[in-house]
Formats: structure tokens, sequence, C-alpha cells
């Protein structure tokens, strides 16, 4: 299991105080603000960033050439662009596809299995992504059991994709609010911003 200390609005001591501590995996959301960071913080070698947040088609050129990770793709042509944009020099990008879980309509993502699937089908074919599984936020609104019905599906999910892709090996659930919740749903991934910078 892996944890992704989500740094979104925190200031580089912040993170370096992390990265002290043995923290090498950060999640950004902000594509000017994690730049800025990316730069300042370049000196650290073994940081991995992944950038986690909506993704506008006139910024997927510097998630591209600057992160790692991106797991917030919910269409096809930012995998289409960032297949383009990502430098030759580079390994290919690890990718994840968003899933709305809860299906509620200010969250980034995609709502159906089957939109899931041609996506997936589409980063396949795409020699300078690597296609590593599934992201999800919780529900904030929904009570426990209602939860658990979103991430049995998202699991189902997850398991069909595991099955059909080999590369597929992430399942990026939870956050300060979930955590337990998630590890029960089978993540493999968590991405904790709160809980761990406190502020
Ligand atoms: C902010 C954010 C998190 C972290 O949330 P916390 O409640 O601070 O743990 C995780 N995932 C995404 C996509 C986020 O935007």
């Amino acid at each position: 299991m892996k944890i992704i200390a989500v740094s979104k609005n925190q200031k580089i001591q912040n993170i370096e105080n992390a990265i002290k501590s043995g923290q090498y995996e950060f999640g950004e959301n902000y594509i000017q603000e994690s730049i800025d960071k990316i730069t300042k913080l370049k000196k650290y070698k073994k940081i991995i960033w992944h950038f986690i947040g909506k993704l506008q088609s006139n910024k997927v050129k510097l998630v591209a050439k600057n992160f790692s990770w991106c797991q917030s793709i919910d269409r096809k042509k930012i995998a289409i662009l960032l297949n383009q944009y990502r430098p030759i020099h580079l390994p290919p990008m690890n990718v994840l596809i968003q899933i709305n879980i809860s299906k509620e309509n200010h969250k980034n993502g995609i709502y159906s299995e089957e939109e899931c699937y041609e996506l997936a089908d589409c980063i396949i074919s795409m020699p300078n992504l690597c296609f590593r599984g599934i992201m999800a936020l919780p529900s904030i609104t929904k009570n426990i059991i209602e939860k658990n019905i979103d991430y049995q599906e998202i699991n189902n999910i997850f398991y069909k994709l595991k099955k059909k892709y080999h590369s597929v090996d992430t399942l990026s659930l939870g956050t300060s609010l979930d955590i337990e919740e998630s590890l029960i749903a089978h993540s493999n991934m968590i991405r904790i911003g709160y809980a761990i910078f406190k502020n």
C-alpha cells in the first residue's frame, strides 16, 4: 500500500518536512502552484509527483512534462494529449482513470462502466502512457451503507480491468476521511492531505 501525501496549498517547508520523515510521493491539484513547487524541490531526486486535480486541455502539456503520474483522466481527449506531449526522454506516464464513484455531478470523473472500458482501450493503445488502474474520491454526503455499495462497484470495475490488462495494479481510493473504509475496499494507494499536514 502506497501513501500519497496531498500537498496542495502546502508551503515548500511543509513538504520538505515530509521528505525528511521519508515521504517521497506527493499529490498536487493545481498546475501553476505545483510547477512552482516541483521546480523548487528539484534537488530531491527521489520525489514522485502525482497530478490528481481537474485537467483542462490547455494544461495537459505541463502535466506531461512535470509529473510521473496522472490520476485524473476522465476523457479520451486528455489521454491523447498526454500521450502526445509526454517527452521522449521520460518513461511512459503512469495514468489512472478517475471514476465518479458516487455519481455526484460536481465531481470530475467517468459515470458509467462502459465509458471506463472505452477509455481504458484508448489508453492502452498509447505508447507513452502506462495504464495502472483507477482513482475515485469518496462521497461526503452518503451514509456508510451507500458508500459500501459504491466501493463494491469500484472494486468490481478494478478487478475486471486488472484481469484484462496486465499493467493494471493500482486502486487509488481513500483520503483522510475514509482511510479505513477504503483499505477494506482493497485500495492500495491512499491520498492523504489533511491527516498528514493538519492544516
Ligand atoms: C485534496 C484531495 C485529497 C486529500 O484530501 P484530504 O481530505 O485532505 O485527505 C485526495 N484526493 C484528491 C483528488 C484531492 O483533491
